[in-house]
């Protein structure tokens, strides 16, 4: 497995998997609505994926491209605010693709404590964000910092940072792991210093310097800040390589629209998959409509979706007979055990817990099949759904006759 810095990621598919929602620092030009700025595309907001749920993700990426040569953890916060996500899903892709180059991108505040892992896992290389390495200037940058529990605050938080940045760098060299440096170019904040930070990093042991123009968000500290010209940040490259290789492209981790189905469709599935269940039952009289209660049911119809997220009847399959208590709905989860969901009109309390015992959460709505089962599998928002197609949840609104439920 080898990957050289200057493949990553431009010459290759790079894929992130978005397993790390909390971040340990408040950069003054980051909104947490959106995705971690260090290394994403601007005012992109991913969803979160459990590890198990990223490689699903991963392996769906891998089925619809060959093309993807490197995954990554870069937020949406920092991986190392969240280590036993991030390190549990790069964990679980080295044992899944053990050739896979792996990258992570972090703050580094939090990253020494993992150094020696992310080399045993043979990640390729390791993204720091280092924005200065002068407190008075950090101090102006940063507006917090959470270490062991503990607030920073102005200078105190610049300081700590940048320490911890700065040995994390050390001891990626000694760990023989690729360190890749990126400086957010802040006009008026630490543009005039940059050349400094690369001149540092370098001494240190960095690989290679990456300059991004900062970012105008709204709502952030840094609101009213313009962002740099391409010619201001081309200058600042020149200069800092004197010190360090530069990697001059500007573009940040995109995600296109196929990939985005994926994404939703991983979201959506249980936190942990045990099983694999990529289909969702439906009780209905018709075929057009949730409209039958689950007691009454003689067949459930099983969609799938499609690569272009449209949802797909793939087959019809017989209800165990009425009667029979509890085995009816043993039979049943047998029956469906390839299925997350099933989606009735109404249910009874004894078969919905059976149901769940065996992994499939019954949902009990009424609406149209194509409708619903799309919104679930894009993992729109069920209180959403439940809204427009009156869902009522659970048992307790069990709206049918019931009578073969028992
Ligand atoms: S490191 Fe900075 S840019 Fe990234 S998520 Fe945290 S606050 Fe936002």
């Amino acid at each position: 497995m080898t990957l050289k810095i200057a493949d990553h990621p431009y010459t290759f598919g790079r894929l992130h998997l978005p397993v790390a929602p909390k971040c340990n620092i408040q950069c003054n030009y980051c909104s947490r609505e959106f995705d971690c700025l260090n290394e994403n595309r601007p005012r992109v907001t991913s969803k979160v994926l459990s590890p198990q749920q990223a490689l699903y993700y991963l392996e769906q990426a891998m089925a619809l491209s060959r093309n993807i040569a490197v995954v990554g953890i870069a937020g949406p916060g920092d991986p190392f605010a969240n280590p036993d996500e991030s390190m549990e899903t790069l964990r679980l892709v080295r044992d899944k693709y053990p050739e896979m180059p792996l990258c992570v991108s972090t703050n580094g505040l939090d990253l020494l404590p993992y150094i020696d892992e992310l080399a045993r896992l043979q990640v390729s290389h390791v993204t720091i964000t280092i924005n200065a390495i002068d407190p008075q200037i950090g101090a102006e940058i940063y507006s917090w910092v959470r270490y062991n529990k503990k607030m920073y605050q102005d200078i105190d938080a610049a300081k700590l940072l940048i320490k911890k940045q700065l040995e994390s760098l050390t001891r990626l060299r000694d760990a023989g792991v690729t360190a890749k440096v990126n400086v957010t170019v802040i006009p008026g904040i630490n543009d005039f210093h940059v050349i400094t930070v690369a001149s540092r990093v370098a001494e240190l042991g960095a690989d290679i310097l990456q300059c991004l123009p900062f970012y105008h968000t709204k709502e952030t500290v840094f609101e009213n800040l313009l962002e740099p010209s391409q010619e201001m940040v081309q200058e600042i490259q020149d200069a800092s390589s004197r010190f360090i290789p530069q990697m001059k492209h500007h573009d940040r981790c995109r995600v296109d629209a196929a990939m985005m189905l994926k994404l939703a469709k991983s979201a959506a599935l249980p936190e942990k998959r045990l099983e694999y269940r990529p289909y969702i039952a439906v009780s209905s009289i018709e075929g057009v409509m949730i409209n039958q209660h689950l007691g009454e049911a003689e067949r459930f119809l099983i969609y799938s979706m499609d690569d272009r997220g449209k949802c797909i009847l793939v087959s019809a399959r017989e209800a165990p007979q009425a009667g029979g208590g509890e085995q009816r709905w043993k039979e049943l989860a047998v029956t469906l055990k390839d299925c997350r969901t099933l989606l009735v009109s109404g249910a009874g309390s004894s078969p919905t817990k059976a149901l769940k015992t065996n992994g499939i959460e019954v949902i009990v709505i009424e609406g149209v099949i194509k409708e619903v089962v799309s919104g679930i599998f894009s993992g729109q928002d069920l209180k959403e759904l439940m809204q427009r197609s009156q869902i009522h949840s659970g048992s307790s609104n069990c709206n049918g006759t019931g009578k073969n439920c028992g």
